[in-house]
């Protein structure tokens, strides 16, 4: 008999039936409040009536016509309302299957776009698995051993992340655009750097928010010594943290958005987006991909983003998000263990910190187990797995809220 890969390892043992709005329903008919929506992907709630519609339509209508040989109307019309929704300016689009995939296709693009070989990322960055994604990657090293050796050019940099660097956000802003400056000066000339690759929220590596003055900080440096800003959104987009794309209160314009996860609320899809004069450096054939812009997919993402708009799941993100943040400081309160609790707008963590100040990995992840067997699926993530963190659909309400926080409670 086949069984799945150990690689497959689960962080519950839950087998899902059926999913339904912000719940799963396992195989014994038990009911889950679902807080990690397939790892920030089913923004719109499991099985949302529209998407599934509009899924079903277009099955029987095209279910894939690959882009080299034959256009179909979703992916145009999806490239029209994505148009609508992307920073001014990055109306060229391209479409691939998975977050790893879109990174790989940035990257690419970065160093087809600039002639320049390096890229920059920072500690703690997490960008995907396949080769060129997990070069970029340096959140949990499980991720990178073993398989070498990886795409050269890549040099690290310190995020900065207050919490653990024991400073405040200004004076950890301030020490890694600082770090970056001394990489620039020592390990790798910004002349031969091709972009720059941030998460507007760092997410496997602890949900730290970036501080707008840091983002403000790469935009500086990227203009001023003419290496690409690239902003992977693939956890943040769509929502997520309560404006529609995680860069945007810091005010800058990145270079290329990479887009998937929420964008087709559970469909295979991702897209990188960037202005005329950098896509046109991918010269035809060197990017894409069989699936690429499957029609199912972007029928699903057409439907996502009118759900989106009609049901403002936006705003909803930013409310609840408000109210779920509230809830989990009151909770850490009570618990020294909880060291601190950030994030933006439903994409919130609450980081576990032994009293000798080391990242408590087995105590999130005890919290995360128990909170399962309450009926409350969340998972972990930080620099040791220390850091339970929430991402419920965005069409949560104020009571499921409620009911996740007294589970919480109940867990921790
Ligand atoms: N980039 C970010 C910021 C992510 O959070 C992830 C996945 O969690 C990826 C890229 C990789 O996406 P995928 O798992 O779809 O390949």
């Amino acid at each position: 008999m086949a069984e799945l890969s150990p690689a497959l390892k689960q962080a519950t043992p839950v087998v899902a039936a059926r999913g339904e709005g912000v719940h799963i329903h396992d195989e014994d008919g038990r009911r889950y409040l679902d807080f990690t929506a397939g790892i920030g992907v089913t923004s719109t709630g499991h099985c949302h009536p529209k998407v599934v519609a509009a899924a079903q339509e277009q099955v029987a209508t095209l279910i894939h016509g690959q882009y080299t040989t034959v256009m179909h109307r979703p992916l145009l019309r999806l490239t029209e309302r994505l148009g609508e929704v992307l920073p001014e300016g990055l109306d060229r689009l391209f479409y691939v299957n998975s977050g790893s995939e879109a990174v790989e296709a940035a990257l690419r693009l970065a160093r087809q776009a600039t002639g320049r070989q390096n890229a920059i990322v920072f500690l703690g960055s997490f960008h995907g698995r396949t080769m060129g994604a997990a070069s970029l990657t340096t959140s949990g090293t499980k991720i990178r051993a073993g398989i070498g050796p990886l795409v050269p050019g890549v040099v690290v940099s310190p995020f900065p992340y207050a919490y653990r660097l024991g400073m405040s956000e200004e004076e950890a802003t301030e020490f890694a655009l600082r770090e970056l400056d001394l990489q620039f000066a020592t390990v790798t000339s910004p002349l031969d750097t091709a972009a720059v690759f941030v998460e507007p929220v760092l997410g496997e590596g602890g949900y730290v928010p970036a501080p707008d003055a840091f983002l403000q900080g790469l935009r500086e440096r990227a203009d001023r010594h003419g290496f690409l800003l690239v902003a992977d959104e693939v956890q943040t987009g769509f929502g997520r943290t309560g404006t529609f794309w995680g860069h945007e209160p810091s005010g800058i314009r990145p270079d290329i958005v990479i887009t998937a996860k929420g964008l087709a609320s559970g469909f295979p899809l991702s897209a990188i987006a960037a202005p005329a004069a950098i896509m046109e450096k991918a010269w035809p054939g060197s990017q894409g991909g069989t699936y690429g812009g499957n029609a199912v997919a972007c029928a699903a993402a057409l439907a996502t983003l009118d759900v989106i708009k009609e049901e403002g799941l936006v705003e909803n993100a930013a409310r609840m998000g408000d109210r779920l943040r509230r809830g989990l400081e009151k909770v850490a309160g009570s618990h020294p263990e909880i060291g601190d609790v950030r994030g933006r707008g439903l994409m919130l963590g609450n980081e576990f910190t032994a009293p000798d100040g080391t990242p408590d990995g087995a105590t999130a992840q005890r919290a995360q187990q128990a909170a399962a067997r309450h009926g409350l699926l969340l998972l972990t993530c930080g620099p040791a797995g220390n850091v339970v963190r929430m991402i419920p659909p965005l069409i949560v309400d104020g009571e499921q809220v409620d009911t996740a926080l007294s589970l919480w409670e109940t867990a921790v």
